[in-house]
């Protein structure tokens, strides 16, 4: 790895990551060197030996009484200590040393004309690394030195590294957030951090076996940094702006922290490579496997300034992308915790309401424009929570759609519906057509067709007293296959519509080619019309167009009087919504609406 290329550029950092990274010498002799001495002759001495060394830190007091705030505020690699000073002496400093968490690592050499072994022995008992005899040879000087360091920068390698992948752990990570989180306060601006975790890496390792499974990491802890040097060199277009760095935080989760960042936008796209990336197949033996990742994006300091809510945040968002069909990138919103929770709680319930038979259907009658008669029901799902009441489709549909759950719920409204109609036509009501709404994902399931006839047949239903509605987009892809569908529906003598007409990709010229029976305007367009002489060319249009296709027209949410007329003016032929009435339980629209 080039030196420090994806880790935080030297000069930003504390000077302890200088010293464990990179060319070993160089980094040594970027040591910052601390020098504590009452004779401030000792301290000009033994610096110019250094600096003859290729050293260039140094940080000194010649007052005892300030070696240790000095160290705390400073942090040096080394600390070259004289034990016998006026005020306080070496072993004194280096018994408070030992007392504190963060200054007994700090590597101390002690300078002392003393030959009593007494003395030395006590120093080390104390916690200092080395002794060096007054006066000073340079060259033993320079030699110690590299020794310390050198033992230093490998004792920190091994705190704050990964062995399998070489990458900064997460001990690091987290003392290099810390920095980029105050770094981001102080100068106001942003930063990110990105929490890449691998989609169902405990498989793929089951499958491998450990030792490929190590394989597997190192190759993706690989592309990782193949993919912030090629931001890096973009971003460092921008030469303000800090590098950013990647650490492995767990088994298979690494993050980046992207200490700069000029809006979100830039973390996203980094996010977007990465998932470029890691999906490319990876070669390991004679295997070719693939694997995905999920990435949570946080932005700091706006979503929490606290490190570890930082990393909790970005955490939470990744878990979110993988709740969300893995693959993917998502940022964290501060009601995101609340809203996986939640949702998390409603998936399980759906699944049970659907054995519990929790589900119901509201009738939305679809109304005649010219005679004003009532000619068909929209069947509508409802859920029938038992804590929270009735739950409406908008809420539960899209999870249904997201989980795989919406089959079996299409399947289990269908039935209903033909058991209501078939229902109705017993009990010698006027049967209304009932129309269900069919999701695209049912809609490209090999087996609609068949599921609708054994509805059909189970319940006694007739086909042509059912409508099924289906959206754009659903038949957009696949025609072929989906003009097939069709046919096949049609020719168990079900009628078919386009629902939410206009919404979508609406082409006429596939149009045409389904044989379709109804088409539905789009409440968004009806809801334009506000004054009686209004004139919505798209309606009319749209109506004209689907007449020439010998389609019935329906129009959505009708609330006023003003739309109707527009509707009956424009040869519309039937309308749904509120003025006529709001969707109803069926004991209600038998009541009100059937003979
Ligand atoms: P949709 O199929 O377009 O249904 C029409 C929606 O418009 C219904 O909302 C209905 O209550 C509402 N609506 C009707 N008239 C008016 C009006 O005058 N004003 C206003 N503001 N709204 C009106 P609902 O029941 O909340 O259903 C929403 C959507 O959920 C449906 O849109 C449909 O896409 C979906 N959905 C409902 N039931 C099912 C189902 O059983 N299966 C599937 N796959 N989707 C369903
Ligand atoms: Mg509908
Ligand atoms: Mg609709």
């Amino acid at each position: 790895m080039e030196d420090g290329l994806v880790n935080t550029s030297k000069s930003a950092v504390p000077a302890a990551y200088g010293s464990a990274q990179g060319d070993e010498m160089r980094g040594l002799r970027d040591a910052l060197v601390m020098m504590v001495d009452d004779e401030p002759l000792n301290i000009e001495v033994t610096q110019v030996h250094l600096e003859e060394a290729g050293y260039t830190r140094f940080v000194s007091t010649d007052d005892p009484l300030q070696a240790l705030e000095l160290i705390n505020a400073r942090r040096p690699d080394v600390l070259l200590l004289d034990l016998m000073m006026h005020g306080m002496s070496g072993f004194e400093i280096l018994e408070r040393m030992g007392a504190s968490n963060v200054l007994q690592d700090v590597p101390t050499i002690v300078l002392t004309s003393s030959t009593d072994p007494r003395t030395k022995l006590k120093a080390l008992e104390l916690g200092a690394t080395d002794f060096l005899a007054k006066p000073v040879d340079s060259s033993e000087l320079v030699l110690r030195l590299r020794n310390t360091l050198a033992a230093k920068a490998y004792r920190d390698r091994l705190a704050n590294y990964d062995l399998l992948t070489g990458l900064p752990n997460r001990h690091t990570f987290m003392d290099r957030l810390e920095w980029a989180l105050s770094h981001a306060t102080r100068y106001r601006h942003m930063g990110a951090v990105l929490h890449v975790g691998l989609d169902d890496f405990k498989k793929i390792n089951e499958a491998l076996g450990p030792a490929l499974g190590d394989a597997m990491l190192q190759q993706v802890a690989n592309r990782l940094e193949h993919c912030l040097r090629a931001t890096d060199t973009i971003s460092r277009l921008d030469a303000a702006k800090q590098r950013p760095s990647l650490s492995r935080v767990s088994g298979d989760e690494f993050t980046i922290l992207l200490p700069e960042v000029s809006r979100s936008e830039d973390a996203a796209q980094v996010a977007d490579r990465v998932l470029a990336e890691i999906a490319a197949p990876v070669h390991l033996l004679e295997h070719e496997i693939s694997v995905t990742c999920s990435i949570g994006i946080t932005v700091f300091p706006d979503d929490g300034g606290e490190r570890d809510n930082v990393l909790r945040n970005a955490g939470a968002a990744m878990h979110y992308a993988k709740a969300c069909g893995k693959n993917a990138a998502r940022f964290y919103s501060s009601d995101l915790n609340a809203r996986a929770l939640q949702k998390l709680n409603l998936t399980t319930q759906l699944r049970r309401a659907l054995e519990r038979e929790e589900l119901v259907l509201h009738y939305q009658p679809k109304v005649d424009v010219a005679s004003g008669r009532v000619v068909g029901a929209e069947a509508l799902v409802r859920w029938q929570h038992p804590e929270r009441g009735l739950i409406m489709p908008g809420e539960f549909v899209p999870l249904a759609e997201e989980n795989g759950l919406i089959t079996p719920l299409g399947e289990y409204v269908l039935r209903a519906a033909c058991r209501q109609s078939a229902q109705w036509r017993a009990a010698g009501h006027y049967v209304p057509r009932i129309s269900v709404n069919v999701s695209s994902q049912q809609f490209s399931q090999s087996n609609l067709v068949a599921v609708v006839e054994k509805a059909l047949r189970d319940t006694g239903a007739r086909a042509q007293d059912l409508t099924l509605e289906l959206t754009e987009g659903s038949m957009m892809d696949n025609t072929e296959r989906n003009v097939e569908t069709l046919e096949q529906l049609k020719a168990i003598g079900a009628n078919l519509s386009i629902d939410d007409f206009g919404t979508g990709f609406s082409s006429l010229s596939y149009l045409s080619r389904f044989p379709l029976d109804e088409l539905k305007i789009d409440r968004s367009f009806v809801m334009q019309i506000v004054n009686p002489g209004d004139r919505c060319a798209i309606i009319t249009a749209i109506i004209a167009m689907a007449h020439s296709l010998s389609l019935s027209v329906v129009a959505e949410g009708i609330e006023t009087e003003a739309q109707l007329a527009f509707l009956a003016a424009n040869a519309c032929d039937e309308y749904q919504g509120y003025l006529k009435s709001r969707p109803v339980a069926a004991d209600e629209f038998a009541a009100r609406f059937l003979g």
